[in-house]
């Protein structure tokens, strides 16, 4: 409980004090709660697994079942499966531990060098699921205020996600450069696409469009709400615009850089 909103009346500072805190006692009671359904959330996506896997160990042990090639198989994808949301909520953590200290001097990224070392990651993938894989990119570095690795993350999220919800024979481009004077990534697929009306909840954490196709994709849901936490506190914006049946669009912009004279901000100290 946090307890009843003190009464506030009049214009004097004690009153400003008192929305102050209020505001706050809110605010903290949101928080909690998103904490415990992300709890809530992050308990029964480890359960899947867990008890896939602990069917198939009772019937090998109870003698019901030989562990053939196929159910083993079948455990160490589990056991993937496990390690994978693992993994995703480490990134959520870190990412949301980030964005609680906004900061204006961050490392700064060559989003082109960047982007480029994760398309190369993909291609041997996107070759074996017949995918036409491109990369777009202005020829002088594209500088934006995040670390390389989080870049490097949401990239490959965004990717990830493109190679599963594109079929066979599509394509995927990927393009870096400036709009506006405004550093942009942007990920394009030619998939399945997302229905508008899914599209305001795509970034919530542990949301899948459609339950079923997605369990066989192995998505964890925590794809998105991982790169939009990372593109906040990198003070970027996301947004989304997707056909269903025609692809998607991801274009990720961030800030001016502070001298848009200079290409290289780190020369420039205007901090
Ligand atoms: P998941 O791990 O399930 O892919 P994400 O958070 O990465 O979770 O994505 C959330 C949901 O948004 C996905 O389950 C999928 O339904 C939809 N989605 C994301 N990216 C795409 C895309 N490029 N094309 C079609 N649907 C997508």
């Amino acid at each position: 409980e946090w307890g009843a909103a003190m009464p506030v009346a009049g214009r004097d500072e004690l009153s400003s004090l008192a929305n102050t805190l209020n505001y706050l006692s809110e605010q903290l009671a949101r928080q909690e709660q998103l904490r415990k359904h992300l709890m809530q959330d992050i308990a029964h996506e480890l359960r899947t697994p867990l008890a896939t896997l602990r069917a198939h160990l009772q019937a090998f042990y109870d003698g019901l079942w030989e562990p053939n090639r196929e159910r083993l198989q079948s455990c160490l994808e589990e056991i993937e499966r496990f390690e994978a949301l693992v993994a995703a909520v480490e990134t959520l953590y870190e990412a949301d531990t980030m964005s609680e200290v906004p900061s204006r001097s961050g490392a700064q990224t060559d989003l082109r060098q960047a982007a480029q070392s994760v398309v190369q990651l993909f291609e041997p993938r996107c070759a074996a699921a017949g995918l036409n894989l491109a990369f777009v990119a202005e020829d002088t570095p594209v500088w934006v205020q995040m670390e390389a690795k989080h870049v490097a993350q949401v990239l490959w999220n965004l990717l990830d996600n493109a190679v599963k919800y594109t079929p066979r024979g599509g394509s995927i481009s990927v393009s870096v450069g400036h709009r506006n004077g405004r550093p942009f990534l942007a990920v394009k697929d030619t998939g399945i696409g997302i229905p508008e009306s899914e599209l305001e909840n795509i970034f919530e954490r542990f949301y899948r469009v459609d339950k079923s196709r997605d369990r066989k994709t192995g998505g964890s849901g925590l794809g998105l709400a991982i790169v939009k936490r990372l593109v906040d506190s990198s003070h970027g914006v996301i947004q989304v615009e997707s056909q269903v049946g025609v692809g998607s669009n991801f274009t990720i912009h961030w800030p001016a850089p502070f001298s848009s004279a200079s290409s290289d901000p780190r020369g420039s100290a205007v901090e």
